[in-house]
């Protein structure tokens, strides 16, 4: 079974203030846990660089929510994967449903983002998953394997790549899909990641991420081909995250 990761995507939100969250992740993760697992904080890139201090030397590490395509140029507001790995991110988020959605991210603009910050050296985190209406329509495994193939680099490695599935109807709505659901899902993404990179398709982690909570970690946690987290709200609480990492 791969190295579970529990990753917080804390969105649009946190302030300089909020690097006392990160220090209690910090502080109160079990070292025998951080052994077993790895444990990722990405907040807003406004924050990147001073958590990356705050947090160097310890087992937690920062990645960012979305990166550019390109390494620098005429892109006014955007951030490159160049630029998160200088302030010491590890990871990035790519294609995330609210970027999918807000900023109409297509599949191949997902796939330059995730090559982007291969060519950083940054592990890229590719979220898929279907809206409400495509699961109520039947179309879930097809628009989650569409996205995989659109998105996913070819040649990416378990190193450098991790899946997040993240249903778009069970993020920040207290819904979760059932422990079966999770199942066929990461199931379909596993034969997908096998077919398309043979064994190292096999070793890439896929992440459960909607809705997670204390109360809910452990159940999604013990779905075959759970990797790990993506959590939302319950992120922005050192005692919640703390508490989802526990699971394992
Ligand atoms: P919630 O955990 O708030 O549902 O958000 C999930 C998510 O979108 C993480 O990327």
């Amino acid at each position: 079974r791969p190295r579970p990761l529990v990753a917080g995507n804390w969105k649009m939100n946190g302030t300089r203030a909020s690097q006392a969250v990160v220090e209690a992740v910090r502080d109160g993760l079990d070292p025998a846990l951080a052994g077993r697992i790895d444990v990722l904080v990405c907040p807003p890139a406004t924050l990147v660089g001073a958590f990356a201090q705050a947090l160097a030397g310890s087992a937690v590490r920062v990645g960012g929510q979305d990166v550019h395509a390109a390494a620098s140029g005429a892109h006014t507001g955007c951030v490159s994967a160049e630029m998160l790995a200088d302030l010491g991110a590890t990871h990035t988020i790519v294609g995330h449903s609210e970027r999918r959605a807000d900023h109409h991210e297509t599949d191949a603009d997902v796939r330059a983002k995730a090559l982007a910050a291969h060519r950083a050296g940054l592990i890229a985190i590719l979220c898929v998953g279907e809206t409400r209406a495509e699961r109520e329509a039947g179309r879930t495994l097809d628009v989650v394997r569409g996205q995989l193939a659109g998105s996913l680099p070819d040649g990416a490695t378990a190193a450098a790549t991790v899946i997040a599935y993240e249903p778009v109807w069970a993020i920040g709505t207290g819904l979760t899909p059932t422990a079966a659901d999770v199942a066929e899902v990461h199931g379909l993404i596993r034969r997908e990641l096998a077919a398309r990179l043979g064994e190292e398709g096999a070793r890439i982690r896929i992440l459960y991420g909607g809705s997670v909570k204390p109360q809910n970690a452990a159940e999604l946690m013990a779905v075959p081909n759970v990797d790990g987290a993506l959590v939302g709200g319950a992120s922005l609480k050192a005692e919640d995250f703390l508490g989802i990492a526990a699971a394992y």
